[in-house]
């Protein structure tokens, strides 16, 4: 439903509203934040959680380009503060739970029904891998278990890993992982893979990759990192456990776009369809990150739609308030 005009204005006139708002604070909504602010437009970042997206989950991040090597909790910190020195108002802990994208001003509500309003909005809800969700799962991921193999693979050079997932991506990465690793162990649940048969092939054919099939992992073991691992044989229910340095997880990724269904084009994956400059289905609504359509997600990939995105922002809050203008003088 379109908003009237008197309504628009009412909400415009107050504190609420913003040249701006960005929805989720990982790099990608953050580097937003940081384009925006610096373009003197008055911007709000809303994120759930803590500040830093997913970039909080990893102890060391070694491949963002021009710093050596980082905490993703360092990292996290320089992009907030970079963003707040050109004034960025970010206020972390809120979720959004829905949002009205239609008529020149967009609404971002939260659960208990507060509203913040802007002219244009960027979503940058990130994603999530999906997990296996056993017992040590929650406390040692990023201290031995990962879901990424080009973030975390140099960090098991000349160790012993698993490799879970019977996909695609899991049999690849299993295959890249060699790399590194002294050996891969494929833990999968089934006892065929659904994967292109040349996957397949070369993970079989490999010197370094072990099957172990018709299994699961039950249980991680470990308090500060990750050390051994419970696999259950799923034919006769008898249960081993393992020392292991490492488990990679690849049994699929979610986007955060659960609030977004019904408001814009998403794709068979829940993914946010977005052109080159960003722009969503909806006018004035763009999006960045892993939460849109894309192959490759990384630190690097979530800042660079970040600042396409902003880019394109402040050229239609920009482009918004001349058509203003020139209504208001006719
Ligand atoms: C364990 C791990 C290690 C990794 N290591 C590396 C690495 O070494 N190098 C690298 O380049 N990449 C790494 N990655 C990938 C990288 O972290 C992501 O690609 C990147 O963080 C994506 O950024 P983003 O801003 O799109 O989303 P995210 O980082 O996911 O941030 C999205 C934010 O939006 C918030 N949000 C979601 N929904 C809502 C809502 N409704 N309302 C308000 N806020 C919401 C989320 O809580 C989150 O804070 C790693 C990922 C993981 C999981």
């Amino acid at each position: 439903m379109m908003l009237n005009s008197a309504l628009q204005n009412n909400l415009m006139n107050t504190n609420n509203h913003y040249d701006a708002i960005v929805i989720g604070a990982g790099p990608a909504g953050l580097t937003a934040g940081i384009y925006l602010s610096r373009a003197r437009l008055k911007t709000l970042i809303l994120s759930e959680g803590t500040v830093g997206g997913q970039m909080i989950l990893t102890h060391e991040i070694a491949n963002y380009p021009g710093v050596d090597s980082i905490s993703g909790y360092q990292l996290s910190n320089i992009m907030r503060n970079q963003a707040k020195k050109f004034g960025c108002d970010i206020k972390s802990n809120i979720t959004v739970e829905s949002l009205k994208l239609d008529g020149d001003v967009k609404e971002a509500i939260l659960a208990d029904g507060t509203r913040f309003t802007a002219d244009a909005m960027i979503l940058s809800p990130g994603g999530r891998s999906r997990t296996l969700g056993v017992p040590g799962e929650d406390v040692l991921k990023g201290k031995g278990i990962s879901y990424c193999a080009t973030c975390d693979g140099d960090f098991f050079t000349d160790k012993e890993i698993v490799v879970v997932g019977g996909g695609n991506s899991a049999l690849e990465e299993a295959v890249s992982l060699t790399k590194y690793a002294s050996s891969v162990t494929i833990v999968h649940q089934f006892d065929h893979f659904q994967a292109f048969e040349f996957a397949i092939e070369e993970a079989r054919n490999h010197p370094k990759i072990n099957l172990m099939m018709e299994s699961k992992i039950t249980a991680f073991h470990g308090d500060e990192k990750l050390e051994g691992i419970e696999i259950t044989d799923l034919k006769s229910g008898l249960k081993h456990n393992q020392p292991i340095d490492g488990v990679f997880i690849f049994i699929g990724y979610v986007p955060n776009t659960e609030f977004l269904e019904d408001k814009l084009d998403l794709n068979q994956w829940k993914e946010i369809v977005v052109d080159n400059d960003m722009q969503t289905s909806i006018k004035g609504v763009f999006a960045a990150g892993d939460s849109i359509v894309k192959k490759y997600r990384q630190v690097t990939t979530a800042v660079a739609d970040g600042t396409i995105a902003a880019l394109a922002a402040s050229k239609y809050i920009h482009e918004l308030s001349q058509n203003k203008q020139v209504q208001h003088s006719i």
